[in-house]
């Protein structure tokens, strides 16, 4: 029924009278209920007499005392009027408007704690014009730019009028700009039209000296408010009742990805981007639409509804639009504030085709504008959403589609609107459409810049228009099969950002490398601990005698040697003779207790034990947990280092696809896995630092990390590539804020990495030390990693240090550690750090639940490739099938893609914006707990 409403509001006068006598007649022969149109009798009222405010009046008087005078709800208009002006007829034609509209002469007020609206029984607006004709052309439209924020920005007082404001600029005979200012309590978009018509009218009447003759007036806005508010009928319920059933249950918030974090209190500071569709895909829209007896509304609104859909991972899409709320015939002339807003819920899951989809559109338009009659404010009342200053409630997102309008005139003058520059957003985002003469649809979407930037607003609309072309295309493919980015968005995803090709040696192995190292300056110091150090030479003869005695002992390539000994110059030792042994090594963690060493012993079915004589009796504790036969053969640190073997090198006994290590992630609650990583991404990651870091034999590497951490093996060995050398700090200074303060200046460390939380606890302590705290002035990069960096931290560091730049650095143990690194010398301007771009020979893709590419700032999950990319857990064929799947970008065969169960977003310069974890992994002090199992658990749970 509404939708012939909708139809025939939109008709001209005259066919629509005709159109209405023509159903009334047809509705009496066939006996159906009368269509709710008929005219109710003006009631009596004098003009002077208090009435009550319509509910959507009563919103914007209770804001407007929140905050008088806002000019958030002015609706400024300009027009430029070419031609002769008869400007005192003119002024004449306002006169006659604002004595026919009580509306414009309408003042608001409280009387009993309850606002009232009272028309004042006159009121003269004076139009003199001002003169801008002696000015240059530039200056002249300045000036008229200059006045048009002006009124935008000009205060109305609600309670002393006048709430119509009308400035005229003359800019030369022939051209004039009108200014017309009014507040959203009486009027709206429709009311301007008419407005503009009425004055039209009276114009030409005026300058052709005769009486203007306009129908009267069928009633007044002040009797609408006082039907509305009267109106407690049946239809107004039913139409309630049908909005808490559709509305019941909707999210409160459309979580779209944004620039910038969301405020606490709206600004409604906003910005536009201008929006074309071309004529030929509009008819392509408007017969898909025909083909399901959609509108062209719909198909859009399905389209974009869609997008918000994929942007937000939400299922359910609530999208405001806006109804003229003039649904009885005698409105249709009134000016005041009819327009009303209603919500269209759309359920989007169940990945439905397009079609599936418009279905499900229809039904919620036809429904919303079935039910239009009930005021947005009375709904936000009655279904008491949550209320938030941070959003607006219901729905945050906007679409329109205006109907046409024709070439607008002013009793024979032209009449063209200025666009003005607002500056303003009422909601997160608002696409606004307007389908033009040679075809096509142009409009502009409205955003909050608070939320967003203009780049990211560009490309949601070349994601619409990539999705309405697709939707056109395969209207029957699944809705999730639809792509969202056009080609060169993709391209700049999928490849630019992952240019990272280089060429580092990779076809050797790092111990070859370190030996080619040593010949170079076999004297330099290459590590060092609290109480020794060896030099290259020294160091390469130590482990070289280790992997004799562990070959001699039978270990093999890619045999796993556990190692449980304390961090230091000897560990290091053991992790370079168990590479030159071809074999990798497996830390063990001496504090932790005999069990968890033996069941990690158990997992990894490790058939050597290095231990270091100190915890000979935490391993025997351990070994006895363990069935006899499964024990792992046991080996003396000490004694192995010291065999009496030759300290010759090797001849190689491993290649760069053999194993270097293999870390057990912490897994505290569920079963630990066990990371297996090769040499070529080992050796890769050491060459990634090398390159970001410029490392050289001056660099002194602080060793800090706990030997059970991915990020120790870099820390341990890639001073060694270079020459320089490893400084490994005991926990006892390595943990204490105060002591690693003071141990980087002492020891001269250039390279240092900490985790955020540490970072943090040193930053507080240097603060504690005022202006004497350690100058560091050999210090580097200061590397944060294993958990986000908060801006805060990154800001007191880059304030202390400021020429010290942060490197933030991030990677998952599967993937030989870390895949990003991110420069930062000056603080951040976000909240959180970025994780950076990729590091060399490494590819990141960012992808949605389907593996989709995600386009540029919209969240998914981050899948690594390239070098660094492991073997898997080992001895856990199902748990690496989860993680490591094939890689659908690669063009080599056997590629794998490591799924990290990290929310990542693709920044506009290629590094990647770090959101957090999809499932419940935590970090404790750097350290990865899962609770995958947990979850798992969970779920399966009776709800
Ligand atoms: P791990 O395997 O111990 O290196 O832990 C890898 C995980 O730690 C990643 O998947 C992230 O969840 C987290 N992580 C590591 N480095 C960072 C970083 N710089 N920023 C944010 N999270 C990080
Ligand atoms: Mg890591």
């Amino acid at each position: 029924m509404s939708d012939i409403r909708n139809r025939i509001a939109h008709l001209p006068p005259e066919k629509r009278e005709q159109l209405l006598r023509k159903m009334a007649e047809r509705q009496q022969a066939s006996g159906a209920p009368a269509l709710d149109l008929p005219p109710a009798p003006r009631p009596a009222r004098s003009a002077s007499e208090p009435s009550p405010l319509s509910f959507a009046q009563q919103r914007l008087w209770f804001l407007d005392r929140m905050e008088p005078g806002t000019t958030l709800f002015n609706l400024p208009a300009a027009f430029r009027l070419r031609g002769p002006l008869d400007v005192k007829a003119l002024g004449r034609a306002f006169n006659a408007l604002v004595e026919r509209h009580e509306s414009l002469r309408t003042r608001f007020m409280e009387q009993d704690g309850q606002p009232v609206q009272v028309a004042d029984p006159s009121l003269t607006l004076a139009l003199a014009p001002e003169d801008l004709t002696g000015l240059p052309l530039e200056q002249r439209e300045e000036q008229t730019r200059k006045r048009m924020a002006e009124e935008a920005r000009r205060p109305f007082d609600l309670t002393r009028g006048p709430l119509l404001r009308t400035r005229l600029l003359r800019l030369s005979p022939e051209e004039h700009v009108l200014l017309l200012t009014m507040h959203h309590i009486v009027s709206d978009g429709w009311s301007i039209e008419v407005l503009i018509r009425e004055v039209g009218v009276f114009y030409e009447a005026f300058v052709a000296g005769i009486t203007p003759v306009l129908p009267a007036m069928p009633l007044q806005y002040a009797d609408f408010a006082r039907q509305q508010q009267g109106r407690e009928g049946e239809t107004l319920r039913r139409q309630l009742d049908y909005w808490k059933a559709r509305l019941s249950g909707a999210p409160q918030v459309l979580e779209l990805p944004t620039d910038w974090p969301r405020p606490a209190v709206q600004t409604f500071q906003g910005a536009e981007l201008r929006v074309e569709l071309p004529a030929a895909l509009v008819e392509q829209l408007k017969a898909l639409g025909r083909r399901s007896g959609a509108t062209l509304y719909m198909v859009l609104l399905a389209a974009f509804q869609t997008v918000l859909h994929r942007y937000s991972g939400q299922d359910e899409v609530c999208v405001g639009t806006p109804s003229a709320g003039r649904s009885q015939a005698e409105l249709e002339g009134l000016i005041g504030f009819f327009l009303n807003t209603l919500v269209l819920r759309t359920d989007l899951s169940g990945d439905p085709t397009f079609l599936g989809l418009l279905g499900r559109v229809r039904e919620a338009a036809t429904g919303a504008f079935d039910n239009q009659d009930v005021p947005f404010e009375k709904l936000v009342e009655e279904l008491q959403p949550r209320r938030s200053l941070s959003y607006t409630p219901l729905f945050q997102v906007m679409l329109i589609l205006q109907k046409p309008q024709g070439r607008p005139q002013l009793g024979g003058l032209a009449l063209e609107a200025i666009k003005s520059t607002a500056g303003r957003s009422m909601f997160d985002l608002t696409l606004s459409l307007v389908e033009v003469e040679r075809g096509g649809l142009v409009g502009h979407v409205e955003y909050s810049t608070d939320l967003f930037e203009e780049a990211t607003i560009a490309r949601l609309t070349q994601h619409l228009r990539r999705v309405l072309e697709a939707a056109v295309a395969r209207p029957e493919a699944p809705l999730a099969s639809l792509p969202l980015m056009p080609e060169a968005e993709q391209r700049q995803v999928l490849l630019d950002f992952n240019r990272t090709d280089t060429d580092v040696p990779l076809d050797v192995c790092f111990h070859q490398l370190f030996e080619a190292q040593t010949d170079r300056a076999p004297d330099a110091v290459a590590v060092r601990d609290a109480s020794s150090s060896f030099s290259y030479r020294a160091l390469d003869a130590r482990s070289n005698r280790l992997a004799h005695h562990l070959v001699a002992s039978g270990v093999q390539a890619d045999s796993i040697v556990a190692l449980l000994a304390p961090r230091g110059c000897d560990f290091i030792a053991s992790n370079l003779g168990v590479l030159k042994a071809g074999a990798a090594w497996l830390p063990l963690d001496p504090l932790h207790p005999p069990q968890r060493l033996a069941q990690i012993l158990s997992l990894s079915r490790a058939p050597f034990v290095l231990v270091a004589d100190v915890f000979a009796p935490l391993l025997a504790s351990a070994l006895a947990l363990l069935p006899e036969d499964s024990r792992p053969r046991v080996l003396s640190l000490e004694a192995s280092l010291n065999a009496d073997v030759p300290s010759s090198r090797l001849s190689p006994r491993a290649s760069p696809s053999h194993l270097a290590y293999v870390i057990f992630t912490s897994g505290s609650t569920g079963t630990p896995k066990g990371a297996m990583v090769e040499q070529r991404g080992m050796l890769n990651h050491l060459h990634a630092k090398v390159l970001a870091l410029g490392l050289g034999p001056k660099d002194v590497v602080a060793q800090t990390a706990s030997q059970c951490f991915d990020i120790s093996v870099w820390q341990s060995f890639v001073a060694l590539l270079v020459g320089g050398q490893t400084l490994v700090l005991g926990d006892d200074v390595a943990h204490s804020p105060s002591a690693l303060l003071n141990a980087l200046e002492a020891h001269a460390v250039s390279i240092v990495e900490s985790v955020p939380s540490l970072l943090s606890a040193l930053l507080e302590e240097a603060d504690s030390r005022g202006s004497s705290r350690p100058a560091l002035s050999r210090l580097r990069f200061m590397l944060p990693t294993g958990e986000a960096l908060p801006a805060e931290t990154a800001r007191r560091w880059l304030l202390a240090w400021p020429s010290i730049p942060l490197v933030n650095a991030y990677g998952p143990t599967e993937c030989s550690d870390d895949v990003t690194h991110a420069f930062l010398s000056s603080p951040p301007a976000s909240s959180v750090v970025p994780i950076g771009r990729p590091v060399c020979n490494t590819r990141l893709y960012v992808l949605d639940s389907l593996l989709r590419p995600c386009p540029l700032g919209i969240p998914g999950e981050l899948f690594v490739a390239g070098t660094g990319v492991g073997r898997g857990y080992l001895f856990d064929s199902s748990r690496t099938a989860v993680s490591f799947i094939p890689d659908p970008f690669a063009s080599s065969p056997g590629a794998r893609l490591y799924r990290t169960g990290d929310r990542v977003r693709w920044l506009p310069d290629g590094s990647l914006d770090f959101l957090g974890r999809i499932d419940f992994q935590v970090k404790l002090r750097g350290f990865r707990i899962e609770l995958g199992e947990i979850e798992a658990s969970l779920r399966q749970l009776p709800a």
